[in-house]
């Protein structure tokens, strides 16, 4: 098969568009015939690599795909593949837990004891087959759009556990967002309006925050024309704070501290700013607040959000789609962070 990999880590120059062996399904495993990749911040972080890091190389970057299940491990049982047939089209979650932690057996698998993420630690979707077992798989009505798919597998699970489960967030409540253009952001602005919270978003690219108003955000705070966007946010509530602030940024954490309203919560799922920075602990118990961390989400919330997906409810923001040969200028349009929504890779 056609697989864009690395033999080591660096920068984008190291992506190879090269022939690898089509992957081997083992027992309860299906093997996915590719026809759409999405990209996330995470495959430029595992192809530059960090320390501990061990991957047995050549790696393949990728978490989201969809396509049409192509083979079942030889030894698969008829209760592992349930309805699913082969050629049925279907997108792939990529929340790998063991199935039989405690966690796992208590359906929180993303907090499995032996957790991994497809592309991370397993080789991933930038290739046209891909194994993942049969349980990571969700079936797609056959019209509906691969590239759609894979763009919403990820980042809408995450935004739903992060708002919905975690952030219990209620209709008529006030939500800020940090940042409008990454694919978790654009899926939380879509999220929070689904709910019926009001949506607050602070950006600095006036392009980006017209398109997050399309997608139904109430407030637009353009942080390069304010000296404190926390104060805006603050003057903009009636000086109430807002009951929720998504922040994925990380290095932004002291302005969301300010602009939550008293027993206000922070939700976080990332840190693209970066990972450490300082807090003044005075704003966390003199106000109440809390701080909610949390990553992908569980087997069944991916399927309660895929459904609202696949009905039209959530519509996922495609900004740009490569094809896989091109996968090191994909990443690169990700790098500048010159995307509104997710980059795909089409492939064949
Ligand atoms: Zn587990």
């Amino acid at each position: 098969m056609k697989a864009v990999l690395f033999r080591q880590h660096g920068g984008p120059e190291v992506l190879e568009y090269a022939d690898f062996p089509v992957p081997e399904p083992k027992p309860g495993e299906a093997l996915i015939h590719l026809h759409a990749a999405a990209l996330n911040r995470m495959d430029l972080m595992v192809r530059n690599g960090w320390p501990g890091l061990r991957l047995e190389l050549p790696h393949i970057n990728g978490a989201d795909g969809a396509g049409e299940v192509a083979a079942f491990g030889g030894g698969t049982s008829q209760a592992e593949t349930g309805e699913l047939k082969i050629g049925d089209h279907v997108v792939i979650n990529a929340n790998l837990g063991c199935g039989i932690c405690e966690f796992c057996l208590a359906g929180k698998d993303n907090m499995c004891r032996d957790w991994h993420l497809l592309g991370e630690t397993v080789r991933g979707t930038y290739a046209e087959y891909v194994c993942v077992p049969i349980k990571q798989v969700y079936r797609l009505p056959d019209d509906f759009d691969f590239h759609q798919a894979a763009a919403a597998a990820l980042v809408y699970q995450t935004a739903w556990h992060s708002l919905v489960k975690r952030g219990c967030l209620q209709k008529g409540e006030t939500v800020l967002i940090v940042g409008a253009g990454g694919g978790v952001n654009t899926a939380s602005v879509q999220i929070a309006k689904w709910i019926g919270a009001q949506v607050v978003v602070v950006g600095s690219d006036s392009k980006k925050l017209a398109m997050a108003e399309s997608l139904g955000a109430d407030i637009l705070i353009d942080r390069s024309k304010v000296e404190d966007w926390s104060k805006a946010v603050f003057v903009a509530t009636n000086k109430r704070g807002l009951d929720v602030v998504v922040d994925n940024v990380g290095t932004t954490f002291m302005q969301s501290l300010r602009a939550l309203r008293k027993g206000g919560r922070l939700l976080t799922v990332g840190n693209s700013g970066a990972p450490k920075f300082e807090i003044d602990n005075r704003y966390l118990f003199a106000k109440h607040l809390s701080i909610i961390g949390s990553t992908m989400s569980t087997l069944s919330e991916f399927r309660e959000v895929m459904d609202l997906i696949v009905a039209g409810a959530l519509k996922p923001v495609i900004d740009q789609t490569y094809p896989l040969e091109e996968a090191a200028g994909a990443q690169e349009r990700l790098w500048r962070n010159e995307n509104f929504g997710k980059i795909t890779l089409d492939i064949h």
